[in-house]
């Protein structure tokens, strides 16, 4: 029986387990209630577990008793602050909170996969390290669970992840050699100018108004410094100033974010804000300070890793006519797996998910945001197929 096959058996086990997961959802780095049932599941089949990593991480060795490779799979736990709006009998029973972006349906890969591979023990060598890791969305889990030693448990060879898709069809996966998610930074800008009465101008230095020529020609940076060929963001997405109709402020300050996949394009962009905001500031007689703080570097796959999960996916072909592998796709979305393959080589696997709730497939972080379940067997699957490959 191929694992696909397998992975189906145990398919109500899988949904089961995200649905239960869907209905307690919790936010980054308060996933007490979700690591304490990954760690019941995790007990009961036979696992030794180590809690508490880098805050509610949970962390759990499978090891074949055979020689070979050691591979870590990291599946993210956290909720995000959304107020579901589905009419599912599972729906999230937390006011305000909702797994809306399927870390639910990751959490449920990961505990079926455990299952799979305590039922099939031969199908592998070497060891393999379960990391339930917490705040994926705030871009702190994984690098919490690193500076409290998720690296000393056990050498690692390489890393694998998956992310469910729901802009994509069940079937879709892609897995690109290179950068597949997207780098991260929040920017903010202030310009001091010089307040006063707003009928007045003549006598200010209006730093709202050079904000605002400063916004569009930050539109310049991707269209006209970042090669056609090269993708990038640059977003201003909040603005604050004055709270009064009469009173032009001393101070505005916008904010906003910055994607890119390489840091040659990222040091760019970081020059060219900078001497935009600060040139257009110093025109009007006003001053501007520019800050950037990474969130998150860019998801990097290994090439050696993504050719053979490509291989691994194309044989599941007998069991998946709608299968279609992906090496070109990558998003400006953001993942913070991206610190895990900074130290060892791996992979992310994006698995088409679309479900539609009300006619529509709506998308990550959504109230009515859905996935598809039968993509969680498709993850076990293309996992276990690659793990086996590769210890
Ligand atoms: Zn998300
Ligand atoms: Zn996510």
């Amino acid at each position: 029986m191929t694992i696909f096959l397998k992975a189906q058996e145990i398919s109500q086990y899988t949904i089961k387990t995200r649905r239960r997961l869907h209905q307690i959802p919790e936010l980054a780095f308060q996933e007490f209630e979700t690591a304490k049932f990954v760690i019941e599941q995790l007990k009961q089949m036979g696992f030794e577990v180590k809690e508490g990593v880098g805050g509610t991480g949970v962390v759990a060795l499978f090891d074949s008793g055979r020689p070979g490779k050691t591979l870590m799979l990291r599946f993210d736990m956290d909720g995000l602050p959304v107020q579901e709006d589905t009419a599912h009998t599972f729906t999230s029973l937390c006011d305000g909170r909702m797994h809306a972006c399927g870390h639910d349906g990751h959490m449920a890969v990961g505990l079926s996969l455990a299952r799979l591979l305590r039922e099939n023990p031969d199908e592998i060598n070497g060891k393999v390290l379960f990391v339930f890791q917490p705040a994926e969305e705030i871009g702190q889990g994984a690098k919490a669970m690193i500076a409290d030693g998720l690296f000393d448990f056990v050498p690692v060879d390489y890393a694998l992840a998956v992310h469910l898709w729901a802009e994509k069809p069940f079937g879709w996966v892609a897995i690109p050699d290179g950068p597949v998610m997207g780098g991260s930074s929040d920017l903010v800008i202030d310009v001091t100018g010089k307040g006063g009465h707003a009928a007045k101008p003549d006598l200010t230095i209006d730093p709202l108004y050079i904000a605002s020529q400063i916004i569009v020609a930050l539109q310049s940076v991707v269209s006209r410094s970042i090669s056609p060929s090269q993708s990038a963001v640059v977003s201003i997405t909040q603005m604050e100033a004055s709270d009064r109709r009469n009173i032009i402020a001393n101070k505005a300050r916008m904010a906003g974010t910055i994607r890119w996949f390489d840091n040659q394009t990222r040091e760019l962009i970081e020059e060219r804000i900078e001497s935009i905001a600060k040139g257009i500031a110093a025109s009007f007689g006003a001053e501007a300070e520019v800050l950037i703080r990474e969130s998150t570097i860019p998801v990097n796959n290994q090439t050696y890793i993504s050719n053979i999960c490509r291989k691994k996916l194309e044989d599941m072909r007998v069991d998946i006519e709608e299968l279609v592998v992906d090496s070109h796709y990558r998003t400006n979305l953001s993942e913070d797996f991206a610190y895990i393959v900074d130290r060892i080589p791996g992979a992310m696997l994006l698995i088409g998910a679309g479900q539609k709730v009300d006619g529509k497939i709506h998308p990550h972080h959504h109230p009515k945001f859905d996935i598809d379940e039968k993509a969680m067997t498709l993850a076990i699957a293309a996992l276990f197929e690659t793990i086996k490959a590769l210890t």
